[in-house]
């Protein structure tokens, strides 16, 4: 398993070296991993065990077929798999097989990646623990009665769980960076346009991105070249050349202006995570990146904007989950209208906290109060993307704590919808302006929490980005360390 892990190694492509094991060996040890672990984790909502073999013993008969040859990886069951159901853990998807096959995952394959299972996610992306599934929550890795995070939570938990090097995850307010910070593991959330939406089932078009979660910063920098480039498909899609990061990542970060907005770093964030968020700063600077205070007058404004924008946005999007065309429809009864229907498709489809979010969503794009939510929120959206382009005038990337809090118990935040939406303080700007943002492992709570650095840069510059967080997993061992669950657990059943 340690094999799995090591940056290195996907560089070069598993199976396209002399002594690399092939593609079958490689999806052996991972499902050997994830039913190892799987029943402490619940990490999984599709094992493809066949479909991933059969793929396997096709590439191991093959010539390398590109930088991902036979590597094992992970999928939020949030993307579209042809011929695969795709829940987004939501009733209202229940026996649904999608057609077709987003661009993201198409690239992976056509890179050799091998997909080995759909993985659990809050429902449409809505939370940020995991808890909000229709198929029951994730746990995390390092603790068993914690979150993992969400809502990309179970992408995260294989990961960090070594039953996959890379798992794709999507973003619309924190979804991939939260998870990665609180399993201890990179997730990128590249800028908005990068990687084609393409196939990802919609939470909130203007915020949504999709993106890689990997162990180490070299690996997500591979991943993203493979998932990334303008796809017609996509009309958000950027035809801005990709970077080449193979090129970007020299470990060189003398001379580079890291902001940091202090004023931004007070109330409601644990004392853990601004320890390590201040040795974190140090290992920059001890490699020569000067570290500069700045402003960001706006960002305190990012939860109740992002809150108005997204509920907006999802009440749209979930229209079409009307029992007609997708997924679960309710039991007619005699005498039932068309509109019986509907509403009964609905409530008994959709969850708690996506109800919500399409009630709330309505209520601030109705006639009435339009202006006074969501024009003012998109207005304050607009300042806060200014707030950036002021301070990337001064720096090069801007650092933040990924969470406020180091990973926190299940049922701990589920009955109180304010404080779970509270977790994406850090995360939500880079989704309100499309900046290419990044999670990587930056210390421990006491006992063994991860806690994630977040570095945030210029638009379409994810180069510097991943410079400066591949130069930080030079001098730091974070990364290395793997939650000890299956010695610990193996074997032990879980009480609910
Ligand atoms: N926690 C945020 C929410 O609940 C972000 C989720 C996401 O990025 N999909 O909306």
């Amino acid at each position: 398993m340690t094999q799995l892990r090591k940056g290195t190694r996907l560089r070069h492509g598993v199976g396209g070296q002399a002594g690399e094991p092939g593609a079958v060996a490689a999806v052996e040890q991972s499902l050997a991993r994830l039913t190892q672990v799987e029943p402490q984790l619940s990490a999984f909502n599709t094992v493809m065990a066949e479909r991933a073999l059969d793929r396997a013993r096709a590439l191991d008969a093959s010539a390398p077929i590109g930088p991902l040859h036979g590597v094992p990886v992970a999928l939020k069951d949030n993307l579209c798999t042809a011929g695969v159901p795709t829940t987004a853990s939501s009733k209202i998807l229940s026996g649904f097989v999608p057609p077709y096959t987003a661009t993201a995952v198409e690239r992976l394959e056509a890179a050799g990646a091998i997909v080995i299972g759909k993985t659990n996610l809050d429902e449409f992306g809505m939370g940020s623990s995991t808890e909000n599934s229709a198929l029951g929550a994730t746990r995390n890795p390092w603790d068993l009665t914690r979150t993992p995070g969400g809502s990309s939570g179970g992408s995260a938990a294989a990961v960090a769980a070594r039953v996959v090097p890379i798992a794709l995850g999507s973003d619309t307010g924190g979804s991939i960076r939260q998870p990665a910070g609180l399993c201890g593991i990179v997730g990128l959330k590249p800028t908005y346009g990068r990687v084609s939406r393409y196939g990802l089932l919609a939470f909130a078009s203007s915020l949504d991105h999709i993106g890689p979660l990997t162990t180490t910063v070299a690996d997500a920098a591979v991943a993203f070249s493979v998932i990334g480039g303008f796809d017609p498909r996509d009309s958000t899609s950027s035809s801005e050349p990709m970077p080449d990061l193979h090129a970007a990542l020299t470990g060189d970060v003398n001379g580079l202006r890291i902001g940091v907005p202090r004023a931004f770093l007070g109330e409601g964030v644990d004392a853990s995570v601004l320890e390590a968020f201040a040795s974190a700063l140090n290992v920059f600077a001890a490699r020569g990146a000067r570290i500069v205070d700045i402003d960001l007058p706006h960002a305190g404004h990012g939860i109740p904007i992002y809150y108005l924008i997204c509920t907006a946005e999802a009440s749209s999007n979930l229209a079409r989950y009307d029992g007609v065309r997708y997924g679960h429809r309710t039991r007619l009864q005699k005498d039932d209208t068309l509109q019986h229907m509907y509403e009964r498709t609905r409530d008994e489809g959709f969850g708690a906290e996506v109800k919500r979010r399409i009630m709330l969503g309505t209520y601030v794009l109705s006639a009435g109060y339009y202006d006074a939510y969501y024009l003012k929120a998109q207005q304050v959206r607009t300042l806060v993307r200014r707030d950036y382009d002021r301070a990337f005038e001064t720096v090069d990337v801007v650092a933040t704590p990924t969470t406020p809090t180091p990973a926190f118990k299940l049922g701990e935040k589920t009955s109180d919808p304010v404080q779970m939406y509270l977790n994406d303080i850090f995360t939500v700007s880079a989704n309100l302006t499309g900046l290419p943002s990044i999670s990587i492992p930056c210390g421990f709570a006491s006992p063994a929490l991860p806690l994630g650095l977040q570095l945030t840069g210029r638009l379409f510059d994810e180069a510097t980005l991943l410079r400066a967080a591949d130069a930080f997993q030079r001098d730091t061992t974070f990364h290395t360390n793997a939650p000890s669950l299956a010695e610990a657990t193996e074997g032990k059943p879980l009480d609910a």
